[in-house]
């Protein structure tokens, strides 16, 4: 049996598994996604969830500002606990050749309207007393940034994407996106049925594959990581992810 979608992601990561929940979101139904692993075995499972404000281009900045209004609501609109945590993100600049790229991007986040703030040493002490400042210049501080559980927040995407339709299949590596009349026909994959995963049509980007390879119910496992952050002012240890 095979199947079409009208449209295809490749990669079960939290862009996939984003992008596939927003869509449904928009009334798209037939969503599907391909992962060639499990979902969330790429970076999205191995990644300490930082979340900030504090970057050097303003392009990643601006993406942050974007991002981090929908963070603060992932709870209310998803219905997963993101585990958002907003203790501030502190840089702490101790070489020389750091001061002026910190100093443009604290000009730069001015502009920007971010609530970053340059710190003495004794200010940042005094923020994470764990810290040696003896030998900091200065530091910067932003308390909108944080850090979250990217695997929390992509599983929640999965589980109302699928609410709303979306397939995720695992095991589906892609290894062929086809064309046909300048435009995107299909994919092949070699997980699962090889031989269904290629499928035609004449408008848009389509892809199919058997409905035994379908993982609705499957739970999802990803993989487990450790990190240090501190939180009000002590260290704090998150192990593994839920
Ligand atoms: C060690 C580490 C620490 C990080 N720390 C942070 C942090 O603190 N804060 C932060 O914001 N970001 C951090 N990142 C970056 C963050 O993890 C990535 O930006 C994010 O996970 C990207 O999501 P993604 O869905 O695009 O990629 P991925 O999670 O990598 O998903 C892509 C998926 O595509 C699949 N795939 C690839 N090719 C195919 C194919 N041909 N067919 C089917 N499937 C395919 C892969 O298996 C993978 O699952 C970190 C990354 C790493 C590695």
């Amino acid at each position: 049996m095979r199947r079409t979608a009208d449209v295809v992601i490749v990669g079960g990561g939290i862009i996939g598994a984003s992008i596939a929940y927003h869509l449904t979101k928009k009334g798209v139904r037939d969503v599907l996604v391909l992962e060639r692993d499990r979902l969330g075995s790429g970076s999205t499972g191995k990644n300490a969830g930082g979340i900030r404000l504090q970057f050097s281009s303003e392009i990643n900045v601006r993406l942050s500002q974007r991002s981090l209004p929908h963070i603060e609501r992932f709870a209310d609109e998803i219905g997963a606990d993101p585990h958002f945590h907003q203790v501030g993100y502190l840089f702490l600049i101790t070489e020389d050749r750091d001061v002026a790229p910190f100093e443009r991007s604290l000009a730069m986040w001015s502009k920007l309207g971010i609530p970053a703030r340059r710190v003495t040493a004794a200010e940042a002490k005094a923020l994470f007393p764990q810290a040696r400042t003896d030998d900091v210049r200065f530091g910067t501080f932003c308390a909108k940034d944080g850090y979250a559980d990217p695997s929390s927040m992509m599983n929640g995407y999965v589980a109302r994407a699928r609410e709303a339709g979306a397939t995720f299949v695992e095991g589906a590596e892609v290894t062929e996106v086809t064309c046909g009349n300048g435009r995107v026909a299909g994919v092949r994959s070699k997980g699962g049925s090889p031989a269904h995963l290629r499928h035609r049509t004449r408008r848009g980007a389509r892809c199919g594959l058997p409905a035994d390879d379908r993982i609705r119910d499957r739970p999802l496992r990803t993989p487990r990581i450790r990190w240090c952050t501190a939180r009000d002012g002590r260290p704090e240890r998150e192990a593994g992810l839920r």
